[in-house]
Parts: C-alpha cells; structure tokens; sequence
C-alpha cells in the first residue's frame, strides 16, 4: 500500500486500473468513460435489469416481499475493479469515490422513512476497512435528510453467496437476519452494493416486513 506522502508526489492511483490519476476521487478518465449505466427496466415492475435479463430478479424469483430494486451498473470493469480495490483504499478516498458513482435520478428518494444498509457480519467488516454499503448509505441518508436506520443485523456468519452454487444460496441466507428496532416505517430503502440474485436481500426484506415496514425497496450500486 502506497503510503500519503507518496501519493501528493506521484498523483493518485486510479480505484480500478491503478493508472496515476491526478482525479482526486480516484477513477481516471478511462475507467470513468468505460463505466455501463444500466438503463433498462422490467416492464412488470420497472426494476433496474441487468444487460443479460429482460426480466428483474425481483419477477424471475417471484420475490414477494422485495418490491422495486434500483441499480446503476453492470458488475463489470470497471465497477467490478473498484468494488474488489477497495480494501486495500484508504477509508477516506473511498468515501469521495462513491458518492461520485450513484444515480438516484430514478428513484423517487422522498417518498422512504429510513435507509436501511445490509448489514455485514462484524468479522467481514473487521477484515475491511471500509464497508461500500455503509458509505452508500450514509451518503445517500445525509443528502436527502433521510434518517439512516442501522438496526438491521446479521444473527450468524454466512459464506459469500458468490461463492455458492445458485440454488444454494437461499438456504445459506435464510434467517440470517434480525431487525433489532421497534420503528414502524411505511417504506424503506434497502441498500446493498451488489445484487447477485437477490436471495440476500429479499432475506432482508422479509426480516423488515415481518417487523413491520410495508413496503421495501432496493437501491445497490450495480447488479451481476
Ligand atoms: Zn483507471
Ligand atoms: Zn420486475
């Protein structure tokens, strides 16, 4: 890891090409040009789809207790290179990046009581520094004045859901949750930093309706 004196001499390291970069919020022009919007919606439920679905995640699964998911990208470069660096950031550079990258045009923020972040179990977040969930969610909380709920809590570790088979990953999820809170909210926006296939955050979703909030919605970075 470069050290911060290093940096103010030789110009910053780009979060997904490790380019020099004289970008503060370190993503080089390049890897800025080459990041893919997603712009496409389900014609069911006006959820983000991702380049190789014309049907949502939440319709495919019939995913009951999720209602609308937003996402800006594609789990590809460079996203993918950005999500996957920053453990070895520092915290703070991280935190200017971010923000840089979502697009909340789509979503109609005022309408959500809380913004809930996924929770990571406390041994994942110990092994980062920093958490691109969390940072989302504050950022998105503190912008539109919204109050940011971490109530939301992992009850027991799970493996990574990328790393299971597809049919596994419901049950290695199930139950894996726990709303710690007592606020009764109408609608609330859940936020995640990759969408795999959604069995994490219908979890999630069925963990907050059962205490209670009537509508959850989805906001992640990018979707696979
Ligand atoms: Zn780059
Ligand atoms: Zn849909």
């Amino acid at each position: 890891m470069r050290k911060i004196e290093d940096e103010l001499i030789l110009g910053y390291k780009c979060s997904a090409c490790k380019a020099v970069t004289n970008n503060y919020h370190t993503l080089c022009d390049s890897c800025y040009s080459k990041l893919t919007k997603l712009t496409s919606t389900c014609t069911k439920c006006n959820s983000s789809l991702s380049l190789v679905d014309n049907i949502c995640i939440v319709c495919k699964q019939n995913k009951k207790n999720l209602k609308r998911i937003y996402s800006n990208y594609s789990y590809a470069y460079p996203i993918k290179d950005i999500l996957a660096n920053i453990k070895f950031q520092y915290a703070f550079r991280v935190k200017n990046l971010l923000p840089h990258l979502i697009d909340l045009s789509d979503v109609n923020i005022n309408e959500y009581d809380a913004i809930i972040p996924v929770p990571s179990h406390f041994y994942r977040k110990f092994r980062r520094w920093s958490h691109p969930t969390d940072i989302i969610a504050k950022h998105i909380a503190d912008q539109n004045n919204i109050k940011l709920d971490n109530a939301l809590k992992r009850t027991r570790y799970t493996p990574y859901q990328f790393k299971l088979d597809r049919n596994k990953r419901s049950d290695n999820i199930r139950d894996a949750f726990l709303y710690t809170s007592i606020s009764k909210y109408n609608s609330v926006l859940l936020i995640d930093d990759i969408i795999t296939t959604g069995s994490t955050i219908e979890e999630c979703a069925i963990t907050l309706k059962s205490a209670g909030v009537k509508k959850v919605d989805c906001f992640s970075i990018c979707i696979v």
